[in-house]
């Protein structure tokens, strides 16, 4: 929903779930070209510092690592964008009442095994919480929270709520958090507006206001 001089460190975060926010990352998934904010590996790391998935220090480790090894950060890429996309087809395909692929629920789990390397359980003063922590040895270790968030949605909120923006060009997803799941758009200032003056558009072409 956003161009100009964005780029992965300073997106509008509408999605309200990381992973949605993660799908976001690919700008007008309508159009010819979408718009690509994960084009190197450096790109995906400084869009999880912004979201806070990975820390400073978390931050300085995986780009001294992809720094250090270009084709491993180019395969992490891949990896990257393939869970991306394979996130974006499974809610969508939810959305259309579409029953989940098979093989997307394997890759889904591959992805999780991954992450479970790297998750532990923990104990706070008074609970027990499930940490989804970061694997820094191996670039795509920062990919476990975002697998996990994934899961979380998944398992544990209502699928209702996952939508796509009315805009179709702009693709963009969130979780709908109002009262009749009644949210349109990515963001009312853009894309609902851009509706609302196409809407006022037609109507004074057809002499109806
Ligand atoms: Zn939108």
């Amino acid at each position: 929903m956003t161009e100009n001089k964005k780029h992965s460190g300073n997106l509008t975060l509408l999605g309200g779930k990381k992973c949605l926010d993660f799908i976001n990352t690919l700008d007008w998934r309508g159009r010819d070209r979408p718009v690509e904010y994960l084009n190197s590996f450096e790109d995906v790391i400084r869009w999880a510092a912004y979201v806070k998935v990975i820390s400073l220090k978390e931050e300085k480790d995986f780009s001294k690592q992809a720094g250090m090894n270009i084709k491993k950060a180019e395969e992490a890429l891949t990896i990257t964008i393939e869970l991306r996309e394979l996130l974006y087809k499974m809610f969508r395909d939810i959305q259309h009442g579409k029953r989940t692929q098979k093989q997307d629920l394997l890759r889904l789990n591959e992805f999780l095994q991954q992450a479970f390397n790297s998750t532990a359980i923990t104990l706070s003063l008074t609970e027990f919480e499930l940490d989804a922590g970061v694997d820094t040895t191996t670039l795509t270790g920062l990919l476990s929270p975002i697998v996990w968030d994934a899961v979380n949605l998944l398992t544990n909120e209502d699928l209702l709520r996952i939508k796509s923006c009315a805009d179709t060009v702009c693709g963009w997803m969130f979780f709908d958090i109002s009262k009749n799941k009644s949210r349109q758009w990515c963001d009312m200032k853009s894309c609902g507006n851009r509706a609302k003056a196409r809407k006022f558009y037609q109507q004074k072409k057809n002499g109806t206001i």
